[in-house]
């Protein structure tokens, strides 16, 4: 069956000119082993109609869907780890497909792991099936977690065996595609820059202004930079209130339109640790938990360098300078949201942030951060079983106090309301290394499917029970 009306082809990267894509091909696989398809989000671009055969000749083969050019190798650089690479590149991905959605936003379908690429350097262009497994339980938990994310769109397991230094080698391989609001990079920027090309920054400007910050004015570099800036701020907060590292903030990895993608590393926190990492090899924990706004600020000012090519110092700084304010005001909205209360004002929504911190940092061991927000619910709906539970200290504290009185303020009747049949329902549903580990066990010892599937509709039923939005 051919994609279904709802179908909206665009391909708009040529729009740039022919200087920022290669078209390449994909590698001819082994074996092409559908594993995981996602229905919802081909529903959103019309691809929900493919049959198994044609999902697997479309993401496994990547037989160009009607209306796409074929394959294209992105180029661009970045700052790993703050050292500039020159060198970068999509070296085991390509840009698959662009398309509308029902609402109007221009979607691109990328993969990971589909062959090498002029910019492959020594890399061999492909995804371990483990990372592809990770990447579908992270890119579903932060959707679930009302995180603006790129969504795992489909993961083939692909019959090879790959040597990784850091698995147990050999380990098996896949092709994952993932659906994403754009995949300019901040990185995408800076190769122009470096390559001293202003036509190819102008180009840039206008092509992520137009398809993705219209509110922005033509040739206003200081404006796109903010809006920038604000999207940046909004994931940074989003990411915080959900309690994720992300691993590995580099700037190829920051996406211009404030969507997170590239789950590589990535870990939840057990508990409130502001120096949790998640990339074994980030040794001096540059991107730690509670320095991810610090590391996205700081890949916010080489993108901001890279306007200074067309725009004057001076509004690029003040657009930069925005990035605080912004974080400030999102943390406290992300956090409302996660407490599922309406806001009353900055004073008090700032009062009643201010007090969840507190208390988490108060209570690091003993809450968890996940279920924190449904526990405490739990805790003082009831306070027989609250005090009589393991954190009973924790809820006779100050700390705890200050948190019930800063959210009843926010809602005086929150105890009616919480012994309400449907804030029981609301469930914690966690996504620990442990889980994940044991999760990719079972498929690699004995290709159980089980525990993966099952995670994902669970967190398919926290998606809809929480109903956090993006
Ligand atoms: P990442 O850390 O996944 O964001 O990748 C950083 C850069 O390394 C990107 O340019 C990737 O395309 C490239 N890369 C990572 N792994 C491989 C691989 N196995 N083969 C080729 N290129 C890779
Ligand atoms: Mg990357
Ligand atoms: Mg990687």
């Amino acid at each position: 069956m051919p994609p279904s009306p709802a179908y909206c082809p665009e391909p708009r990267v040529f729009d740039l000119g022919p200087d920022f894509a290669d078209a390449v091909a994909a590698a001819d696989f082994p074996q092409t082993l559908l594993r995981f398809r996602n229905d919802r989000a081909a529903a959103e671009v019309g691809l929900e109609s493919l049959s198994d055969a044609e999902w697997i000749a479309a993401f496994g083969r990547f037989a160009p869907l009607p209306g796409q050019p074929g394959p294209l190798a992105m180029r661009y650089h970045g700052h790993q780890f703050r050292q500039y690479n020159p060198d970068l590149g999509d070296g085991r991905g390509f840009l698959a497909a662009q398309m509308r959605d029902a609402s109007g936003r221009l979607l691109d379908l990328g993969t990971k792991g589909s062959g090498t690429t002029p910019w492959s350097r020594s890399g061999d262009g492909r995804l371990t099936l483990k990372g592809g497994v990770r990447e579908v339980l992270a890119a579903s938990m932060l959707e679930a977690q009302g995180v603006p994310t790129s969504r795992a769109f489909s993961l083939i397991e692909t019959g090879e065996a790959l040597e990784r230094g850091d698995e147990p080698s050999p380990t098996r391989s896949a092709v994952l595609v993932r659906l994403s609001h754009s995949h300019i990079r901040f990185g995408t920027f800076q190769r122009a820059a470096y390559l001293g090309r202003v036509d190819q920054i102008e180009a840039l400007i206008e092509h992520v202004r137009t398809l993705y910050h219209p509110s922005v004015a033509a040739g206003d570099a200081p404006g796109l930079l903010r809006a920038v800036v604000e999207a940046s701020a909004k994931l940074t907060a989003r990411w915080i209130a959900a309690g994720f590292v992300h691993g590995v903030l580099n700037t190829d990895n920051l996406n211009v339109t404030g969507e997170s993608f590239d789950y590589g590393p990535w870990r939840f926190l057990p508990q409130y640790d502001p120096a949790f990492t998640a990339a074994y090899f980030d040794q001096t924990g540059l991107y730690a938990f509670a320095r991810q706004p610090e590391a996205v600020f700081w890949n916010l000012t080489q993108l901001a360098g890279c306007l200074k090519l067309v725009a004057e110092a001076e509004p690029l700084t003040d657009a930069l300078n925005s990035f605080g304010p912004a974080y400030i005001r999102e943390l406290r909205a992300a956090f409302l949201m996660r407490l599922g209360v309406l806001s009353l004002g900055e004073a008090a929504d700032q009062r009643l942030v201010d007090a969840t911190l507190a208390l988490l940092r108060e209570g690091d061991q003993a809450l968890r951060w996940e279920p924190l927000f449904f526990d405490w619910f739990g805790g003082f709906a009831s306070s027989a079983r609250a005090l009589s539970g393991p954190r009973a200290k924790l809820y006779q504290g100050e700390a705890f106090d200050a948190f019930r009185f800063a959210l009843l303020e926010h809602e005086p009747d929150r105890i009616d309301r919480l012994e309400h049949p449907m804030f029981a329902a609301r469930e914690p549903e966690e996504m620990l290394i442990e889980e994940v580990e044991a999760i990719w066990a079972a498929i690699d010892a004995s290709d159980d499917w089980g525990p993966f599937q099952a995670k994902l509709a669970r967190l398919e039923a926290a998606r809809t029970a929480w109903g956090f939005t993006a």
